[in-house]
């Protein structure tokens, strides 16, 4: 299995593991298990086998009871560790777009918000869209978008966006329309020049004002499969007035931008004072809408992006949480694993920090703390089944016998 923190990717749909529930490695190449799926679908198809029932996984959002602000809150803090003013930011936008779903009149009275996150990789922008979309059994997708290109040229065109959700709804239109969206590396897409003339940015404001389309409310026609659109591939029309879009990026270098506008805005009385205020270490948190322009995003996007909030950076103590906190914590799914075995694992505290250290020091934040920890119990996993053994503690020791073994492979 591929940990995160490798750039190994789906050979068929380009995903990463953080992108895919599972990424199984096959010599030099790798397959997602969604795409395992869709080849499973399509193997069936083709030699006449019926294909299995699938369970009814999503309840229709809206004909589940929506829970309040304070209770999504609630629901993030068990998977994901601090980020509390992202999480309210979500919290509040997710009920509103429900809301404003569940609402009978048909009035447009409630306009879109769609969420724009901004913050280092690795701090939880894609834990929180995945948390979100579990919570409410809504179909969700992920896409990066730097594979997205202009309709044309080399790449993916925007409507394969859509294509993902359809694949997570199995092909249900109206829950699609539903659905959730998370597009990562939206920073990727900024227009590479201050200048609005520019030519030819393939990748850039092209892309963006493809965007705008889906994210503004419109039908879209959608090729099933994804790919390319081709004549005579049968389309399916997606309304996207009622997705919720939520994008995310990392905007290196913003914080060049926000300290200009800061500085700008404190001239003048009480300058000094004000200035005094402004938290220099973590400027992110004072990201406006002027600063994403002028990184790059047109106003257009930005305008369909109401609502914008930050993730902070994870510090040490933030990393320790992660490891064993969240409902889901690494060390936790390490101990159900050996569990199974009748083995109980202890992973002794001075480990715990080792694997974190190590973390801070190879510069892998959060997304590296499963590959260390795979690192480390790959070979206990291997031989615990069959030692018979009733416990196993992991000692400083081997942990760092271990992590040495992979370093060398790092570097
Ligand atoms: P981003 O989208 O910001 O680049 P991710 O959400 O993909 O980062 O985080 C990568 C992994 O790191 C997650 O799958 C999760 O295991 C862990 N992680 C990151 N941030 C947090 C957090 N705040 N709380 C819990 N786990 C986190």
């Amino acid at each position: 299995m591929a940990g995160s923190g490798d750039n190994t990717r789906c050979s068929f749909c380009g995903r990463t593991q953080d992108q895919v529930e599972l990424l199984v490695r096959v010599g030099d190449h790798a397959i997602c298990s969604d795409c395992i799926r869709s080849l499973d679908d399509y193997l069936r198809e083709v030699l006449g086998e019926p294909q299995p029932k699938k369970p009814a996984k999503k309840a229709p959002a809206g004909e589940r009871p929506l829970l309040k602000p304070r209770e999504i809150k609630a629901f993030l803090d068990e998977y994901v560790i601090g980020q509390d003013e992202a999480k309210k930011t979500l919290a509040v936008a997710v009920y509103n777009h429900y809301k404003r779903i569940s609402r009978k009149a048909d009035d447009d009275l409630i306009e879109k918000s769609n969420i724009l996150m901004v913050g280092p990789t690795g701090t939880g922008k894609t834990l929180l869209a995945r948390t979100i979309a579990k919570m409410l059994g809504v179909p969700f997708a992920i896409v990066d978008a730097t594979v997205l290109t202009e309709a044309g040229y080399v790449g993916e065109d925007v409507e394969s966006i859509l294509t993902r959700l359809l694949q997570d709804a199995d092909y249900d239109v109206a829950q699609a329309e539903r659905g959730i969206v998370f597009i990562d590396e939206i920073d990727k897409i900024a227009r590479k020049s201050d200048n609005p003339s520019i030519t030819r940015d393939v990748s850039g404001e092209g892309v963006q004002q493809a965007l705008l389309k889906i994210l503004e409310g419109n039908i879209v026609n959608v090729p099933p499969q994804g790919g390319r659109k081709h004549p005579e591939q049968r389309m399916i029309a997606v309304n996207t007035e009622n997705i919720l879009f939520i994008c995310g990026g990392a905007f290196e270098g913003i914080e060049h931008h926000i300290s200009q506008r800061l500085n700008m805005q404190v001239i003048g009385f009480n300058a000094q004072k004000e200035r005094e205020k402004v938290d220099k270490n973590n400027l992110i948190q004072y990201v406006a809408p002027q600063d994403l322009r002028s990184y790059g995003l047109i106003p257009e996007i930005i305008g369909r992006l109401p609502v914008v909030t930050h993730l902070d950076p994870l510090d040490r103590a933030s990393l320790l949480s992660i490891l064993t906190e969240p409902k889901n914590a690494l060390i936790k799914q390490y101990k159900a694993i050996f569990a199974m075995d009748g083995i109980k694992l202890t992973v002794r505290p001075d480990v715990l920090e080792f694997i974190v250290d190590t973390a801070i020091s190879f510069k892998l934040g959060a997304r590296g703390l499963r590959s260390l920890c795979e690192a480390i119990m790959t070979d206990a996993m291997f031989e615990a089944p069959t030692s018979g053994r009733k416990s196993l503690t992991i000692s400083l020791a081997y942990a760092k016998e271990k992590i040495g073994k992979y370093a060398s492979k790092l570097n």
